[in-house]
């Protein structure tokens, strides 16, 4: 067992404050604020297609056909869970009940659950941005949160202040795809000369790609080479 300093003081908080379950509320006997039976029930992906992170047809290997067709902007989406109980109610704690460890702990089950080499430890991670407006009304951003925390557990790079939200656009509940593409064009804006050539875009929830899509046009437009989109939890089709 390693006894740097760091490990012994995280040894010592625990025994000071032991975890607690953000979902079910009890001791989680362990360093993480979720306990291992409400972890497990976080519902896996199940065989996701590596461009959206959407189920394959079974038998397919690659891309599924939406993405042969027409594939995104970004080069790959990975997401911890699928957008199902109990993985909502993580999003929603940290959203609206702003449960701020709910965001150590989905960043650490992003970080675990992670495929080895799916994202390259040079690129920097980019919350989404939110609107000024929206951030102020919420007080904080949670894929900041998120992104603080992985870029933690990982040693990635933060990308701060490179891109804006530069609309305060309708929520996109209630649009179809054309609506949301529309409500979202030009919603982001780049600051020239910020964007690495590697980044990789960080998000709670992922519903239909379209706001990833519009970020990884202002990042390929703003000199970005390579985009790819990590998010705790993806909706399923
Ligand atoms: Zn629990
Ligand atoms: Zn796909």
């Amino acid at each position: 067992m390693s006894t740097t300093l760091p490990s012994l003081l995280s040894r010592l908080t625990w025994l000071l404050a032991p975890g607690r379950c953000v979902l079910c509320g009890l001791a989680s006997h362990r360093q993480r604020d979720l306990c291992d039976v409400c972890e497990a029930d976080l519902p896996a992906l199940l065989d996701p297609c590596p461009r959206c992170a959407l189920p394959l047809a079974s038998g397919v290997s690659g891309l599924c056909g939406p993405c042969l067709l027409r594939p995104p902007r970004y080069l790959s989406l990975t997401a911890a869970c699928s957008y199902q109980d109990p993985a909502d109610l993580l999003v929603q704690a940290l959203k609206f009940r702003r449960l701020r460890p709910a965001a150590r702990v989905m960043a650490e089950v992003m970080y675990e659950r992670l495929p080895a080499t799916s994202l390259p430890r040079e690129a920097w991670l980019l919350p989404v941005p939110l609107h000024p407006w929206r951030q102020w009304q919420r007080g904080f951003n949670q894929s900041v949160l998120i992104a603080q925390e992985l870029a933690r557990l990982g040693g990635w790079r933060m990308l701060s202040r490179a891109v804006r939200r530069r609309r305060a656009t309708r929520p996109q509940s209630g649009l179809n795809r054309a609506g949301r593409r529309r409500n979202l064009a030009n919603a982001f804006e780049a600051r020239p000369g910020r964007v690495p050539e590697q980044v990789i875009i960080v998000d709670d929830v992922v519903t239909t790609g379209t706001t990833l899509d519009a970020l990884t046009r202002t990042l390929l437009r703003a000199g970005a080479r390579e985009v790819h989109a990590w998010a705790f939890a993806r909706t399923p089709p």
